[in-house]
């Protein structure tokens, strides 16, 4: 079991990589514990559960709704929950992005702890402290930041996931080698079969450097001012294909990675042959490099997207494989290096 210790002002939290959801029971404070999952987890590990109440959501992105939360503070209220009640979180990223918005904001906070269940939610969602949920089509519109006190991370739990799932889990563990460690990313090029296939060591290491990479990144600038940032690469472009449609959120990662390392090939900050080895461990995990969408619908995901940004973004560059840096570019000259990358902007026959 790897462990990865986080320190912030106010609190400690640990992740414990490869650490069991039977085990779940020995972390818990004394006291009382509720634990909020959603339907397709209880399905399948209901039996795995420690004897507690246990609240379950909807599944997917849609039910990240203020009536979501709203349904779990009336059922905290009708279980006779109070302020020494301790929460669980067991999924993925939806449930915890819930849980814990849930936890910080009944009663003024209620202490809790997550048990991640998707490569995505391991890699991500389990540190940084971000909660929230989405409004008027504005994702994570209305949250807090708050670190669970644990996250146990079941790397068995994994086999039962989809295969897209996966997929969104090695984007964002490519883009935390990408930005922070060469050393993962030839770790991860030696054996992308292996990550694949879920193989234990493999997924083990994978998921904890990652954790580290993130939390390290995350420990310097906890609200997001500047080094944090960086997570953020391959996310500006992702998110406007993310949102044209067609794409898993790995996926848009995926080629918005892509198109930020190209667009640093072009502002001679990333050897070519840097690229040229990001796009073919890409492909070798089965992630697109590029994408049928045209030009024009790119750019208006992009301006719709930013539409309460000011003119100029803060876009990630990578100035090597493990390095990157921010940059302020003005969205109109993004626009135009969108319209000039057919590259990327052409029929998937790379992913095919
Ligand atoms: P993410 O972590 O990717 O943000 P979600 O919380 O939306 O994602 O979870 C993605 C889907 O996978 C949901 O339908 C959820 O119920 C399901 N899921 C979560 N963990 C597992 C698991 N270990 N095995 C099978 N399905 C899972
Ligand atoms: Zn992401």
């Amino acid at each position: 079991m790897h462990v990865v210790e986080i320190e912030n002002a106010s609190k400690r939290s640990s992740i414990f990589i490869g650490e069991r959801l039977e085990n779940l029971a020995g972390y818990l404070p004394p006291g009382r514990a509720v634990v909020i999952t959603d339907a397709n987890l209880l399905r399948l590990y209901r039996a795995d559960l420690p004897a507690m109440p246990v609240l379950s959501i909807g599944c997917g992105e849609a039910v990240k709704t203020l009536d979501t939360v709203k349904n779990l503070y009336e059922t905290l209220v009708d279980l006779e929950a109070d302020r020494s009640t301790f929460l669980v979180g067991i999924g993925g990223g939806v449930v915890c992005d819930v849980a814990g918005f849930v936890a910080s904001t009944f009663m003024r906070g209620l202490r809790f702890g997550f048990v991640a269940t998707t490569l995505l939610a391991q890699v991500d969602a389990s540190v940084g402290g971000k909660n929230g949920v989405n409004l008027g089509g504005f994702k994570n519109l209305v949250g807090s930041f708050n670190q669970p006190e644990f996250v146990l991370c079941d790397l068995r739990l994994l086999d039962t996931l989809p295969e897209s799932e996966v997929a969104n889990g090695m984007a964002e563990i490519v883009k935390h080698a990408l930005i922070a460690d060469a050393g993962l990313f030839a770790f991860l090029e030696d054996r992308p079969e292996k990550a694949l296939a879920l193989d234990p060591a493999t997924i083990e290491t994978l998921v904890g450097e990652s954790v580290a990479i993130k939390a390290r990144v995350v420990g310097r600038d906890e609200r997001e001012a500047g080094e944090r940032r960086k997570l953020n690469f391959g996310h500006t472009f992702g998110h406007a294909l993310e949102k044209i449609g067609g794409l898993s959120h790995g996926e848009a990662v995926s080629v918005g990675m892509v198109f930020a390392a190209g667009l640093s090939v072009k502002m001679g900050r990333l050897p070519a042959a840097a690229y040229g080895r990001i796009t073919g461990l890409l492909r070798r995990l089965r992630l697109p490099v590029s994408t049928a969408a045209s030009p024009d619908r790119v750019i208006e995901a992009l301006r719709r997207d930013k539409k309460r940004e000011a003119a100029g973004i803060h876009f990630i560059l990578l100035d090597d494989i493990g390095r990157a840096s921010v940059e302020e570019i003005e969205i109109r000259e993004l626009e135009r290096q969108v319209a000039g990358f057919p590259e990327i902007l052409r029929q998937q026959e790379s992913n095919s």
